[in-house]
This record gives C-alpha cells, sequence and structure tokens, in this order.
C-alpha cells in the first residue's frame, strides 16, 4: 500500500522541544499561565470551579442568534463570507460608537479599529509601541492575558499598587518619579479601571480625574482596558478615562462579556496617529479581523434589544456575585479579607497571615474546589498570600458549596 512504512513513526518534533536556541529570545517569555495549567483539573464535574472567567452565555437568546446567523448567510454571505477590511466594518464601527457612549465616550467611527477580542487590540498596541526592556506600568494585581502579551513582547512590568478605590494615584506618581530617576520612561499605563480582572475593585471618580492628571503631566499614554463595564450591579456605569482625555487614551473594549467570547470580536479606539498604526499592524498580523463575526455583532446590535440583554446579563451576575459575597461572610474564617466588587466576575481574596495560595492548591484540588493562585496576576512573583474567585460561571448553590469548601482548605491550613 502507498505510504506505508514498516518502520515506527519518528518524532521529528522531539528535536525543538530541546533546542532552546532556535527560538526567538521573545519565545522565552512565552510559558503557559498557571490559568491554563488549571483549567485541566478544574473542568472536572465533580470540582467547583470558581476559577475560569469564561462569561456565562446561558444567558443568551440563542434562538435569536441562529436566526440572525442564518438569515446573514442567506442575505448577505458574499458579504459575510468575504475578507473584510483591516479597520474593520464600517458599520459596526458606528454601532461600536453607540455601545461606547454608555460609558461617557463620543467618538467618531473612524477612529475605532476592529480586532479579534480586546486581547488582539492589547497585543497590536504592545507590538506598536513596545521593543524589549521597555517599561509598561500595570496595576498590582493585572490581568493575565495582558502580562503575557507584555512578556512575550519582553517588557519590562512595574506594577504599581491598588486599594479598595482601585490604583493609588500616590504610588503611580511616584513609580513614575523612580522610573525617570533611573532616565527611564515608562511607555504606557496599562489600566483595567472598572470592576477590575483580578481584584474586583473600580476606580472612584476622584481618583479617575487624579490618574488623569498624573498622566498628562508627565506625558504617559494609558491603555483603558474595559470589558466589564457595562456589567455593573449599582446605578449608572462609570465614565471612561477615555471620555475626559480622547488624546492620551487608547480604550479597549469587547463584545465577549456583553455578547459572546466565541465569535471573538473587540475593538481599540485610539487617537487618529496611534490608529493608523494599529491598522497597519492589523494588516501585517491578520490582514482583517473575521467578516463573519463582525457582521454577527453588528446583525445582533441592530436586530435585537441588546440593551435589554445586557440588563439580563447584570441580573444573572448580581445574583451570582451576591450568593458569593454571603457564602463568604457566612464561612470563612476570621483574617480572611476579600474585595466586594460592585460589576464584573471576581473577587480578590487575601489568606491569613502565612498562608500561600499557590502551595494549598492541590490540597483544594483534592478537595474539589479550584482558583486561582494570586501569583499568576504578576510579572514579579508577588501575590502568594491573595488569589481570585470568579462567580460569573457556576450557579449560585454550586458557588457556595465551592466556598464551603475553600473555607474548610484554608481552615486545615491554620492547623498545620
Ligand atoms: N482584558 C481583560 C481585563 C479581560 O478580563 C479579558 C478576558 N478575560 C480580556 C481583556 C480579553 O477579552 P477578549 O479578547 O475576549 O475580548
Amino acid at each position: 500500500m502507498e505510504g506505508r512504512s514498516d518502520h515506527p513513526p519518528v518524532h521529528r518534533e522531539t528535536r525543538f522541544d530541546a533546542d532552546v536556541a532556535r527560538y526567538a529570545a521573545r519565545a522565552k517569555g512565552m510559558v503557559a499561565s498557571e490559568i491554563r495549567a488549571l483549567f485541566a483539573v478544574a473542568n472536572r464535574p465533580e470540582v467547583v470551579s470558581l476559577a475560569g472567567g469564561s462569561p456565562n452565555i446561558s444567558g443568551l437568546p440563542l434562538d435569536v442568534v441562529s436566526s440572525l446567523l442564518s438569515d446573514l448567510v442567506l442575505q448577505r454571505g458574499t458579504v459575510a463570507l468575504q475578507y473584510s477590511t483591516a479597520q474593520g466594518d464600517p458599520t459596526l464601527r458606528e454601532q461600536i460608537t453607540d455601545v461606547m457612549r454608555l460609558v461617557g465616550i463620543e467618538a467618531n467611527p473612524d477612529d475605532v479599529v476592529v480586532t479579534v477580542g480586546s486581547q488582539q487590540a492589547l497585543d497590536l498596541v504592545t507590538r506598536i509601541f513596545c521593543d524589549p526592556g521597555d517599561v509598561v506600568l500595570c496595576e498590582a494585581p493585572s490581568y493575565v492575558g495582558a502580562l503575557g502579551v507584555f512578556a512575550a513582547y519582553q517588557c519590562q512590568v512595574v506594577h504599581v499598587a491598588m486599594d479598595d478605590e482601585g490604583l493609588v494615584p500616590e504610588h503611580l506618581e511616584n513609580a513614575i518619579r523612580t522610573l525617570a530617576a533611573q532616565g527611564r520612561r515608562p511607555k504606557f499605563l496599562y489600566t483595567i479601571p472598572t470592576y477590575h480582572n483580578p481584584a474586583g475593585v473600580s476606580l472612584s471618580p476622584q481618583r479617575r480625574e487624579a490618574i488623569l492628571e498624573i498622566c498628562h503631566r508627565h506625558d504617559l499614554l494609558i491603555v483603558e482596558d474595559d470589558p466589564y463595564g457595562l456589567l455593573g450591579f449599582e446605578g449608572e456605569p462609570s465614565r471612561a478615562l477615555r471620555a475626559d482625555e480622547p488624546a492620551r487614551v487608547v480604550y479597549l473594549g469587547s463584545f465577549s462579556k456583553t455578547f459572546s467570547p466565541g465569535l471573538r470580536v473587540g475593538w481599540a479606539l485610539a487617537p487618529h496617529a496611534i490608529r493608523d498604526k494599529l491598522v497597519l499592524a492589523q494588516e501585517s498580523a491578520t490582514l482583517c479581523p473575521p467578516a463573519f463575526s463582525q457582521l454577527a455583532v453588528s446583525t445582533y446590535l441592530a436586530n435585537h434589544d441588546w440593551q435589554s440583554q445586557i440588563k439580563a446579563l447584570r441580573e444573572m451576575y448580581r445574583e451570582r456575585r451576591d450568593a458569593m459575597l454571603s457564602a463568604l461572610d457566612d464561612l470563612m474564617p476570621p483574617s480572611t479579607t476579600w474585595t466586594k466588587p460592585k460589576g464584573g466576575f471576581f473577587v480578590w481574596m487575601t489568606l491569613p497571615e502565612g498562608l500561600d495560595s499557590k502551595a494549598m492548591s492541590p490540597r483544594a484540588i483534592r478537595e474539589r474546589v479550584a482558583y486561582v493562585p494570586g501569583t499568576a496576576f504578576y510579572a514579579d512573583g508577588f501575590g502568594s498570600q491573595c488569589l481570585r474567585l470568579s462567580y460569573c460561571f457556576p450557579p449560585p448553590d454550586r458557588i457556595r458549596e465551592g466556598v464551603r469548601r475553600l473555607a474548610a482548605v484554608i481552615e486545615q491550613e491554620l492547623e498545620l
């Protein structure tokens, strides 16, 4: 038979595993995140996973989406199944400006670049601004996916402390001054001002003003990452930093949390010159973001009451947040503390003195509960006394059961 051989298959890849020198220096920074390593065990059915950050899309009207997508193929298939432009579909960019108006942003659709999730926007922004060794300022802790991008581009991350009101302006000022004294200038501040991942806190309005003032004074670019801004549980959405400082902020948005992460549609809103570079970077990265996904989102926004849908999602997440906070209040041993999110998906917990969340993780998995150790959210090894809990995915009774198991694990650790 043609192609048949009596020899066992040769594993040709093996050489590439061993030969580190073949890889570009930037590949050394590409290591599996602690979250990825955890997922395999956390997804076992007997484990309550408070680890993942996947949105709960069971709240979506799948029948509506299905008929929208089928109509899309039948009526606009020649566009939806074709290449699009690097900057993204003009109608969708217009609709994105309507979405951003909800967080106070008045924008021209021409300044929007559609990306493959906001994750790709993070990659493109870093690609156009950062050379190896460049400094990026990030909150402490920060989004693990952003840290992965910064590592891939060989940036040096300098963390700036937060408290219950978000990034602390004095610490930002100090970080910039300390770097200046070393003759260094950060390329940008990467910040998640609203419903932070993983910290679960939001910048107060006064802090927003103070941060903008500091960045203005030091002529520092801000990359504002806002995937959760419309998923607040109280009052009106917070005003984006970009709303008050259009020339200094690159704003990143996403439909992953308000519609579907599977379609991979996000965007960057940037001042003209930066927008031009982002479009060129997008062209070389993907030629264009997927037309089908863009038109799917665009059709959904045009034909469905998406604002009511977001309201329903908020209610679902609020119920889960409430379940987590009341379980924590009822069950956690004293001297364990945690943040009280007013939106988004995450609670950040600080363990009693002397406990290490990474060392505790195998015991937690044995007790059938998963979380993400705090060190995943730092570029510098800090965070071992902390961990991230997510309430976005499991139903309320499972959340309570997960917290009960975690409390028991912490109590056992304290007795050791
Ligand atoms: N930024 C933050 C803070 C996030 O939490 C996430 C998703 N977990 C992203 C960006 C990326 O989201 P996406 O690429 O799905 O838009």
